[in-house]
C-alpha cells in the first residue's frame, strides 16, 4: 500500500466482498444481469489501475443454508446448496468480466473441474500476478460458515490491503437508514466496538474476528452507486473503516 501522500491507488490487492443480495436489483431471487454488468464494469476500472482484485461472491439471492434450516431443513446439506448457489453467481460476473474485457477466473472451494477451478492458493496468486480478476466461490467449501468468513480468510491468503465489503448503504450506521431517516453514519470503527455494538452487525463474529487477529481492515460502503470502488481503492473516504485504532496496514 502507498503513503497517503503518494500518488496513485491506495491499495495494491483487494478482496471485494459482494453479497448475493447485491446481484437481485429490482427483484425477490436470482440475478439481474444488468446489475452484474454494472459491478463488472466497476471491477473494470479497478483492473485497469493495475490493481489485483480477487472477489468473493455471496449466495444469499439464491439459497442460505441456515434461513433454511430454520425451517427444518438440514443444515449441512442446505449450507452445500448455499455454496452451490455462489458457484452461479460467480459464473455470471465472470461472464459479464470477460464480455468487458477483463480476464476472470473463477475458482472453487468444492472441486468441480468442468466448471470451474479448484481454488490453490498459489495458483490465485498467480492469476493475479498475470492481471487477472480471480472470482473465488463455494464459500470456504465448508458448512457453518459465510462468505464473509471466506472473504476474510481468503484475503488474508492473497495478501490482499483490505477487504471491501460491498453492502446496500453507504457504510455503517447507529441504526438502520432503511427504517429511520436520523441515522447517524459511523465513520470508523475498531473490530471490538464492530463485534459488540448492541444493534449493529457488520458481519458475523467468526469473519470479524479472523480480520481483528491479522488485522486486516475493512471498508463497508455502497456498491450500487456507480464508480464507488474505485472512490475506495483510490483513497476516498467514503464508506465506514472497521480497522485497529492504529492500523498497521490501512
Ligand atoms: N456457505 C457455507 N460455507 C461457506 C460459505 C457459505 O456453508 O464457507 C453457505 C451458507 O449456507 C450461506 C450460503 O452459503 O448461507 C450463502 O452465503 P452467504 O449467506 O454468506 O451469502 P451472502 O449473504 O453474502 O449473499
Amino acid at each position: 500500500m502507498q503513503a497517503a501522500s503518494e500518488p496513485g491507488p491506495r491499495f495494491r490487492r483487494v478482496l471485494l466482498k459482494i453479497s448475493g443480495e447485491a446481484l437481485l436489483g429490482e427483484r425477490k431471487a436470482g440475478i439481474d444481469f444488468e446489475v452484474v454488468r454494472s459491478i463488472a464494469k466497476q471491477i473494470q476500472s479497478v483492473h485497469e489501475l493495475g490493481i489485483g482484485v480477487g472477489v468473493v461472491i455471496g449466495g444469499g439471492n439464491i439459497f442460505r443454508g441456515e434461513a433454511a434450516s430454520r425451517r427444518g431443513f438440514d443444515r449441512a446439506t442446505g449450507d452445500y446448496m448455499g455454496m452451490l448457489a455462489t458457484v452461479i453467481n460467480a459464473l455470471a460476473l465472470q461472464e459479464a468480466l470477460e464480455d468487458v474485457g477483463v480476464p476472470a477466473r473463477t475458482m472453487t472451494a468444492i472441486q468441480m473441474p468442468q466448471v470451474a477451478e479448484q481454488w490453490i492458493r498459489r495458483r490465485a496468486v498467480r492469476h493475479l500476478e498475470k492481471g487477472r480478476v480471480i472470482l473465488l466461490a463455494a464459500g470456504t467449501g465448508n458448512p457453518y460458515f459465510t462468505t464473509d468468513t471466506t472473504a476474510a480468510l481468503r484475503a488474508l491468503e492473497i495478501e490482499a490491503d483490505v477487504m471491501l465489503k460491498a453492502t446496500k448503504v453507504d457504510g455503517i450506521y447507529e441504526s438502520d437508514p432503511m427504517t429511520d431517516p436520523s441515522a447517524k453514519k459511523i465513520e470508523r470503527l475498531d473490530y471490538l466496538e464492530a463485534l459488540n455494538h448492541p444493534k449493529i452487525q457488520v458481519m458475523d463474529s467468526t469473519a470479524l474476528t479472523l480480520c481483528m487477529d491479522n488485522n486486516l481492515p475493512i471498508i463497508v460502503f455502497d456498491l450500487l452507486q456507480a464508480g464507488n470502488i474505485q472512490r475506495v481503492v483510490q483513497g476516498d473516504e467514503i464508506g465506514t473503516l472497521v480497522a485497529a485504532r492504529e492500523p498497521a496496514k490501512a
